[in-house]
């Protein structure tokens, strides 16, 4: 049976309905896992649209990982030694496989995780774009730079940067395709080869994406992906890599924080957040509705960078309450191929159990459901409402917690104090969201909130696709950042070569050391005070 053609979709579009069945979709990707010799244990991939297994993949094992690492760190010398710019062209190439596979790209990203058919889209230009990004630049990063010299004109100074080596991957299942490959492409074009560990919700998608890599011309044994579980396989390749990049949750991070630091390994940590947004009097009530009804529920909620939390201010709550409400319960629920949906399926019945457990608790704790709070069965079996609640205390589990789902919080506020102030109690600090006329205040505003993207009058697109520009959390939320610089950097060791050209670090011949130290204080003294030499 056609597989996609026999999901519930609203409002149905049947030109964009895919023919392809759920055994022609992911056939053959198995082989693009890595194993060593033996028997393995396999595991069953669930479509959340269906609640039905569609598929099975090995559960690699420890050997596995270091079968994949062995093979990916003799690899990556060769690929080392290549000039950046041969390395690119592989990544201009599988930006334009990217969109040539793009139907069904989506219709692997949906069977696996049971989002809307836009939010899958999203993946692949946020990927498309990232290969686009870093494609163009690598060769004028990675260039080695003159720096300032300890004598000038005594010292020649130059910074090179290196490969960091092997670079373990470990991504969640939210976002599969964005969050296994936008790490990978800097990781490779910085010249590491890597291993990957999809989630085991999502794998699929990993492998279809690597599999485009390797069309595009990446050498096979650069990217290796082990699937399984990540209690048996984080521990190994964090143990064998030479630097982990780690997505997911802050519970997780904190695992595979202690290995790396047994191991010494550098690692970036992409976390959980409870992403608040701040709506002033001043704001465009229609527009901050619409726009954080986006930012709330985009991906049923699954999106690290979602706002779970909305202050507005008392002189406009029951304005902004009616929109947001109004623009809440139009939104189109569906789990099929149709553009048209708007919000698709929590990814399972484990992540729907605890979105219900988050809302029940905080009806519990003195919350009303102001909008949404049923389960959907009759358009998916993993289907929640978005849900908009108000009256969650500031001690209440809602509060604090990340719910990672299509909930979210209403409370006013009196002033842009106490706004900041409720927007920083947390633990967290990945993104948040300020709504004003006054664009000017709302920068300054969001200088003084803790979080390591913040976007004036957008949820969170506007910082996450200004590729340029780093991006990671503060506090709870992680250590490190993507993108930018600084998401290539991270993968390459920097090495300071010093040349000393004439005197030495020593007091010449004949001049006694009191005497030299004295020269050297007084050389301390004009590089203070002249400009140039400071
Ligand atoms: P998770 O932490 O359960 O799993 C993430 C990955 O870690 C999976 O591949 C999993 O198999 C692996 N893993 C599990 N146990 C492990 C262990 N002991 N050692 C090593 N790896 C292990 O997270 P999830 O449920 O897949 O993803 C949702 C979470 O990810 C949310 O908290 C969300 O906020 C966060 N997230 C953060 C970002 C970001 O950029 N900051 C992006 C997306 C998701």
């Amino acid at each position: 049976m056609p597989y996609l053609q026999a999901m519930t979709v609203s409002e149905p579009s049947g030109s964009e309905r895919s023919e392809r069945t759920s055994p022609d979709l992911i056939d053959g990707l198995e082989a693009g896992v890595t194993t060593a010799d033996g028997h393995r244990e396999r595991f069953g991939v669930e479509a959340p649209a269906r609640g039905e297994v569609v598929g099975h993949l090995p559960a690699c094992t420890p050997a596995d990982v270091e079968a994949a690492f062995d093979r990916a760190e003799t690899a990556a010398d060769a690929w080392s030694d290549r000039p950046p710019a041969e390395r690119a062209e592989v990544f201009v190439r599988y930006h334009d496989r990217l969109f040539e596979n793009r139907e069904e790209l989506l219709d692997v990203i949906q069977l696996e995780t049971g989002k809307a058919r836009r939010h899958a889209h999203a993946e692949v230009l946020d990927v498309a774009m990232t290969a686009r990004y870093y494609a163009y630049r690598a060769e004028s990063f990675l260039e080695s730079e003159r720096r300032r010299g300890a004598l000038p004109g005594v010292t020649a100074t130059e910074l090179h940067r290196h490969p960091v080596g092997t670079v373990g991957v470990i991504s969640p299942w939210n976002y599969p395709l964005t969050l296994s490959i936008s790490d990978i492409v800097p990781a490779l074009l910085a010249g590491n080869a890597v291993v990957l560990k999809p989630s085991e919700e999502t794998s699929y998608t990993a492998l279809k994406a690597a599999e485009l890599l390797y069309e595009a011309g990446l050498p096979r044994e650069l990217l290796h992906v082990v699937t399984g579980f990540g209690p048996e396989l984080g521990e190994p390749l964090v143990a064998a890599a030479d630097y982990v990049c780690f997505t997911g949750s802050t519970e997780t991070g904190r695992i595979v924080a202690r290995t790396a630091g047994e191991t010494l390994t550098d690692c970036s940590l992409e976390l959980g957040g409870k992403n608040p947004a701040i709506v002033r009097p001043d704001a465009d009530v229609e527009r901050a509705a619409e726009g954080l009804a986006r930012g709330c529920f985009a991906n049923a909620g699954q999106l690290c960078l979602a706002i779970e939390r909305i202050y507005v201010h008392e002189s406009i709550r029951t304005r902004f309450l009616e929109a947001f409400v109004d623009a809440t319960e139009s939104m189109r629920l569906g789990v099929g191929p149709s553009f048209d949906v708007e919000m698709g399926s929590l990814s399972s019945e484990k992540h729907l159990s605890k979105v219900e457990r988050h809302v029940e608790a905080a009806e519990r704790e003195g919350a009303t459901v102001v909008t949404g709070g049923q389960t959907r069965p009759d358009v998916g079996p993993y289907v929640y409402e978005p849900t908009v609640l108000t009256g969650v205390d500031e001690s209440a589990t809602l509060h604090d917690e990340e719910t990672f789902g299509p909930v979210v919080s209403v409370s006013g506020y009196a002033d842009d104090d106490e706004a900041i102030r409720r927007a920083n109690d947390t633990e967290y600090g990945l993104n948040a969201s300020i709504w004003t006329d006054d664009t000017e205040r709302g920068r300054e505003l969001a200088a003084r909130i803790e979080a390591g993207t913040v976007n004036v009058n957008e949820s969170y697109a506007a910082a996450w696709a200004s590729m340029d520009a780093p991006m990671g959390g503060m506090g709870d939320s992680g250590i490190g950042r993507r993108h930018g610089k600084e998401g290539l950097f991270r993968f390459t060791e920097s090495q300071t070569v010093a040349t000393q050209r004439g005197p030495q670090f020593a007091a010449p011949g004949g001049i006694s050391y009191r005497l030299y130290a004295k020269l050297l204080d007084a050389t301390m003294a004009l590089q203070r005070r002249v400009p140039g030499l400071r």
